[in-house]
């Protein structure tokens, strides 16, 4: 009984606190600063450059986890440093906490030795200038385990980290995989290989002959690109640069090395250096990809080195322990800039380069340029597989010219021998243009839709889309843009709306899919959408009637699966369920709760015996479909707010067991319903980064705006800025 009662005083009694053990504390810190082996090269070589190497050579084996060796020729160690070397908090790059404010060099936290010694066994060798001999030292737990001791030694310093982790179990084991961690190690090493050109790298496996990095200190940045990753990247670099100096917006200097439209790569690469630090800035990384997503009427991802320079004191490099996301001053101005400095700089590349193919004939020796270069950029796996290859290789970047595919190029041409790759390629296309006679009438119907595009572009609107600046929604509709001293309002549902059909024409046959995860049956979407119309309508129509025209349609849009599929990216599968939709714009997915809508007007509107109107048809339907509608849920930051808001009685205590009773005396109160609430603010604030993140780039690179545009209320001047400034002065 006492025992039982002692047991549950113990339970509800709030456990003792403990001061941990040092070792403890400082092993859980440097796990924390060292996470995987190439965090500590990471610092190693950090510390070489900061030493002012110009050679450091990396050794690595098992991953890292078994050895890292990083030698330089800096300035080396003193003799006296050594026996703190490797204690928590000693670095030589800082003193005081000002010091942060204008720190150069890349460590100054003095964590990073100490915390390998907590994790891993380290060796330091060093010699400095004019000394005959030099010392070698090892460190454990922050200390030295022996006093130095002197040995021959070239310039500079080498340190060795064993059995890195030997001590945590679980971090060990989540790390076995050697070969994940040596391409990261590589990775890293190739980064700082193309910043710091004028010092030279490698980067080996412990006992390999051949170093898997090598770059020779050079003058030139493209050099050293060639060298750490290959000729085919280097070939298809545009340089920018972009700068401001206004302190009442930004002030950064960036230059760079971008790929061009020639480029293709599945995974984005980017190199970036903020004040020569190595960064993650996720939000500039996203932001240029949707540049290049929009630029290329199919997904190619880009390599881009940028190097950004800003006054010490707008960074902030303290905010995470490894130093590798950094939070800028004035970042949303910056990313703009450079976004549109990239944006320019592709478009004129862009259109040069369909100059460029438009004269040129497409001789044998073109088409295997071509090939060549798509072989190039394929995985080897997919080498042999026709679908694998990049069909935006083949296609002139030029987004308005479908008939710009090689193989409408190689239709016309005689076959003549089946030696190369291209003439290979040719049979293939040519047996796929007879199985699918269709294809070459495809291509003029598409063609002159788009040329209908091209001669109904307002020559006004597109000079203000092409140059304007987003400014902020002005309402659920309505986005207030800048151009010049001028500012319209725009009706961004419209805008998406015609966008969406031309990059739909744009990229026929030729979409990435959007998978989704319940494929959706058609007819019941069919049936819901005719449910819809009715309350819109306000009168419920015959439900059989209803169930016989969503079969019908159903039926019909089952026989057209493999002409959706193959040009438009809509896949329906065998039991008659929407799987699949196309990409229309990268980083953008419809909002599915118009999907019902859609579905009905591909099986009710579109007219499948012309050519011309069924492609049109259906390109307008997936327009209607992927535009920016503002979302169903009313919006919250507005007058929508009041439709969260639940009516209720208020309650007392005293009411319990009775709470009717009182109706006639209480007033209500209401309540928020939160979860809406927050699924509507997100459905809002997703909105609006789709707006000003996709639509508004791409509509600048791609947006033929219509005539119509000009006078049907998508496009409104409301002032200029000249006016506003005088009305200000005036009061
Ligand atoms: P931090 O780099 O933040 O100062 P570290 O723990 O990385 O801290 O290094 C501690 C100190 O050791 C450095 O400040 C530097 O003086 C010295 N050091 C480390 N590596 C080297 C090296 N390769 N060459 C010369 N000095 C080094
Ligand atoms: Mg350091």
């Amino acid at each position: 009984m006492e025992v039982d009662e002692e047991q549950e005083r113990v339970a509800r009694d709030p456990p003792k606190i403990y001061r941990l053990d040092e070792s403890v504390v400082n092993r859980i810190a440097a796990g924390e600063v060292i996470q995987r082996p190439v965090s500590a090269v990471k610092e190693l070589v950090e510390n070489s450059l900061d030493a002012g190497s110009s050679s450091i050579n990396v050794t690595v084996k098992d991953g890292g986890l078994k050895l890292i060796q990083v030698s330089d020729n800096g300035h080396g160690i003193r003799y006296k440093d050594l026996p703190i070397l490797c204690e928590r908090h000693t670095t030589s790059k800082l003193s005081t906490f000002e010091d942060l404010q204008s720190i150069k060099s890349m460590g100054f936290r003095g964590e990073a030795l100490a915390s390998m010694t907590y994790v891993g066994h380290v060796t330091v060798t060093t010699i400095t200038e004019g000394q005959l001999h030099g010392y070698r030292v090892s460190y454990k737990d922050g200390v030295m385990e022996h006093e130095p001791r002197a040995c021959a030694a070239v310039k500079g310093t080498q340190i060795m980290v064993e059995n890195l982790f030997y001590n945590m179990t679980a971090r060990r084991k989540t790390l076995q995989n050697a070969a994940d961690d040596y391409s990261k190690i590589i990775d890293l090493l190739s980064r700082f290989a193309i910043h710091h050109i004028n010092v030279s790298f490698s980067c080996r496996k412990h006992g390999a002959g051949r170093a898997d990095v090598h770059s020779v200190a050079t003058d030139a940045r493209l050099n050293a690109i060639r060298s750490v990753y290959g000729v085919s990247v280097a070939h298809n670099l545009l340089e920018v640069e972009a700068s401001d100096d206004d302190l009442s917006s930004s002030v950064f200097q960036m230059s760079g090395l971008i790929s061009n439209c020639n480029f293709v790569a599945k995974k984005t690469t980017m190199v970036l250096f903020i004040n020569d630090r190595l960064v993650d800035w996720t939000a500039l990384k996203r932001a240029l990809e949707i540049v290049y997503s929009a630029t290329l009427p199919k997904a190619s991802k880009p390599f881009i080195y940028m190097s950004i320079i800003v006054p010490a004191e707008h960074v902030d490099v303290n905010v995470h322990p490894t130093k590798r996301e950094v939070s800028l001053l004035n970042q949303e101005i910056i990313i703009e800039k450079i976004q549109s400095v990239v944006e320019s700089k592709l478009r004129s590349s862009n259109e040069a380069r369909t100059y460029d193919e438009q004269m040129a004939e497409p001789s044998p020796s073109a088409q295997n340029n071509l090939l060549k270069d798509s072989n190039l950029s394929q995985s080897p796996s997919g080498g042999s597989k026709p679908q694998k290859v990049p069909v935006n290789k083949m296609v002139r970047t030029d987004a308005t010219d479908p008939a710009g595919r090689l193989h409408a190029y190689l239709q016309n041409k005689p076959v003549d021998h089946l030696g190369t790759d291209s003439s290979l390629t040719a049979v293939r296309s040519s047996i796929r243009q007879r199985r699918k006679p269709k294809e070459t009438a495809d291509l003029t119907s598409i063609q002159e839709l788009i040329d209908e595009i091209d001669c109904n572009c307002h020559s006004g609107l597109l000079e203000v889309v092409r140059h304007c600046t987003y400014i902020g929604m002005a309402d659920d509709v309505f986005a207030l843009l800048q151009h010049d001293t001028h500012l319209y309002l725009a009706n961004v549902v419209n805008l998406s709306k015609e966008l969406m059909y031309q990059q739909v024409l744009r990229r026929f046959a030729h979409f990435n899919a959007i998978q989704l995860s319940d494929p959706a049956p058609l007819q019941e979407l069919i049936m819901l959408a005719l449910k819809e119309e009715d309350l819109e309508t306000e009168c419920s129509g015959d439900h059989d009637l209803k169930e016989k025209i969503a079969e019908m349609n159903t039926e019909l849009l089952k026989q057209k699966t493999e002409m959706l599929q193959e040009y438009f990216g809509i896949e329906i599968d065998m039991n008659g369920n929407l799987s699949r939709l196309p990409v229309v714009l990268d980083q953008y997915a419809p909002d599915m709760d118009h999907v019902p809508e859609f579905v009905l007007c591909l099986g009710n509107d579109v007219d499948w015996e012309d050519e011309k109107n069924c492609f049109q048809a259906i390109s307008a339907a997936l327009g209607n479909f992927y535009a920016m509608h503002p979302p169903m849920l009313p919006n919250p930051s507005g007058d929508g707010l009041q439709f969260y808001e639940k009516k209720k009685l208020p309650w007392h205590p005293e009411d319990e067991g009775n709470p009717a009773g009182k109706i006639g005396d209480v007033t209500m109160e209401t309540e928020i319903d939160h979860e809406l609430l927050s699924e509507a603010e997100t459905a809002w604030a997703q909105r609006e980064w789709s707006i000003q993140h996709v639509l508004i780039p791409a509509m600048r690179l791609f947006l033929k705006p219509p005539t119509f545009m000009a006078t049907n209320g998508t496009f409104v001047q409301v002032a200029s800025l000249e006016k506003l400034y005088k009305i200000f002065e005036r009061c």
